[in-house]
């Protein structure tokens, strides 16, 4: 009996020659692309233009999404959306999907936990479990614009019965993703860009790369390698303070990779890339967010083409992490703005739903 697999683990010539291996001419691998990537099937069913027997052949040995709901949170405002996946081992991940006026943003996770053990995140607290294969991060982008779709549909439907003129609805495609979620995604590196070639290509998702976001703790072999990467995606890099004492107290793998040589990585890439690079900064109440920070800060990031985000955090029950307030976080910008560090304080989502990293899945293990 043959074990199945994701149809999202394979590239378009794997399918295609899987296709072929089972008498099917090559046509049926661009249709059955088409379907999962385009209309954003969830079942080999759905394809109607397939015979029966290659759909009963598909749904038995590829099927196409390895994630199940464990559990679904909404935030009271319905801008922000968390998911808990189940994986096929029975390991769980979180996905977050945020509304905004224009924009639909998806926060996915690359492992299943972290290794990384950042003092202030409930997913470092857990440790790493795995790493996701590419098939199950392509998943989680696939189940945020199936989500939209829905939504889309519903709201043609009432606006067809309600017979109104002008536009149905704003558009609900998804036009964001942000490599942000649970994990590290260069500690995951070759499937994290797996599923992002899977993400970008035309003939897939096709969704622009510019529009991509890679988030990284600041591990310096991989924003050198991502330098190297045709795909123009945008680099976000976690610095959280801006010596090395306080960082390597959140953030312990400062220890092996102190903030020069992060520093220097990042000079390198910008080099190379000609590319802005952002920087988080989850802004703590009395750990980090003083006017001396905002200070050191500026002078560390002075000259350099980037922008930072200070995003209050997200609090963790019982933890002595807690979000800076937000006449702090204000000041903390001006001070930025003031040494010409553009700076932007970010809204925190979801706080009704446990939408800081790694906090629902916690809820739901205990
Ligand atoms: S903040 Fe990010 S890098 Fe740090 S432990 Fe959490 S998931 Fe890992």
């Amino acid at each position: 009996m043959i074990q199945p697999t994701s149809l999202l683990e394979l590239t378009k010539t794997e399918l295609t020659a899987r296709l072929a291996a089972w008498g099917a001419p090559r046509y049926r691998a661009d249709q059955v692309w088409e379907w999962v990537y385009k209309k954003l099937a969830t079942d080999a069913a759905e394809m109607t233009n397939l015979p029966v027997a290659l759909r009963e052949q598909l749904a038995a040995e590829l099927p196409i999404t390895p994630l199940t709901v464990a559990a679904e949170r909404r935030s009271q405002d319905n801008q922000t959306i968390k998911w808990l996946f189940r994986l096929p081992d029975g390991q769980t991940i979180e996905t977050v999907l945020m509304l905004y006026d224009q924009r639909q943003t998806v926060c996915i996770s690359t492992q299943v936990g972290c290794a990384m053990g950042c003092v202030f995140c409930a997913t470092g607290q857990a440790g790493l479990a795995r790493n996701l294969s590419a098939g199950e991060i392509v998943a989680q982008v696939l189940a945020a614009a199936r989500w939209l779709a829905g939504r889309q549909e519903t709201a043609d439907a009432a606006h067809d019965q309600s017979a109104q003129p002008g536009p149905a609805s704003a558009n609900q495609r998804l036009t964001n993703i942000v490599v942000m979620g649970m994990g590290e995604p260069f500690a995951n590196y070759e499937r994290t860009w797996a599923a992002l070639r899977t993400l970008t290509d035309p003939q897939a998702f096709g969704l622009g790369a510019r529009h991509i976001t890679v988030s990284t703790v600041g591990l310096p072999q991989g924003i050198r390698k991502m330098a190297e990467e045709p795909l123009q995606l945008n680099l976000a890099v976690s610095l959280h303070a801006a010596n090395d004492t306080l960082r390597t107290q959140l953030v312990p793998i400062n220890h092996r990779y102190p903030i020069a040589e992060v520093m220097a990585a990042v000079r390198d890439y910008i080099g190379r890339t000609k590319r802005r690079v952002t920087f988080e900064y989850a802004l703590m109440h009395r750990i980090n967010d003083s006017p001396a920070h905002a200070r050191e800060l500026s002078g560390l990031l002075k000259g350099l083409l980037c922008h930072v985000n200070l995003i209050p955090l997200n609090p963790v029950a019982e933890s002595p992490y807690q979000p800076a307030t937000p006449e702090n976080a204000a000041a903390f910008q001006q001070i930025l703005a003031a040494r010409g560090i553009p700076a932007t304080v970010r809204l925190r989502r979801g706080l009704d739903i446990d939408a800081g990293c790694g906090q629902l899945r916690r809820r739901m293990n205990n």
